[in-house]
């Protein structure tokens, strides 16, 4: 009985949130120290898409576009040359609102004040080697995922998990 007026809540309820694709890349230290599967695992257990995944190296024109926020800061230099240190692994995520969700699950950039439980606070104690790297809002997704990714290289899918990862109306 109770299932039922479970799934009957579950029914009126109305979800509004859109389906979206986020950029994460695994930087130079997480590649280092062996944590490309330790950060693949939380975002698939997580319940998102892995649509995209690939391990590259990256020069300086592209950090310089990447991270033009940070371009002018004295930090900079130190930032572009530890990125290009070594090959990244840069994935691309879908799920429904998964930006903000992704961001919640990497932590703030300031690793040893990051919460318990995010990959920054679980695996990493600085500043600059964070181990991840994910968009900052919708809008910079739309320009950070294609960067990375040439459209071929990004896989539209059925996830049969996405069945008990959402319900029918979160489904797209
Ligand atoms: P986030 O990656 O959390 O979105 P920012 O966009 O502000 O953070 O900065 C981009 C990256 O630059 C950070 O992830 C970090 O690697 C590096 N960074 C930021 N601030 C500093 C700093 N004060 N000193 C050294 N590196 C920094």
């Amino acid at each position: 009985m109770r299932l039922h007026y479970f799934f009957s809540f579950l029914s009126m309820m109305s979800f509004d949130g859109v389906y979206e694709k986020t950029l994460v890349l695994i930087k130079p230290d997480g590649v280092q120290r062996g944590l490309v599967g330790d950060v693949l695992h939380r975002f698939e257990r997580k319940g998102l898409k892995v649509i995209g995944l690939k391990m590259m190296r990256l020069d300086e024109a592209v950090l310089r576009e990447h991270y033009a926020h940070i371009a002018e800061k004295p930090f900079f230099p130190g930032v572009s040359q530890f990125m290009q240190s070594s090959p990244v692994v840069a994935i691309c995520l879908e799920g429904l609102e998964c930006v903000n969700a992704v961001r919640l699950l990497c932590g703030i950039t300031k690793s040893r004040e990051a919460d318990a439980g995010t990959i920054r606070g679980d695996l990493a104690m600085s500043v600059a080697c964070n181990v991840v790297h994910a968009s900052d809002s919708v809008e910079t997704a739309k320009k950070e995922v294609p960067r990375f990714f040439h459209p071929d290289d990004l896989h539209s899918y059925d996830k049969s998990e996405f069945l008990n990862v959402y319900v029918d109306d979160e489904r797209k």
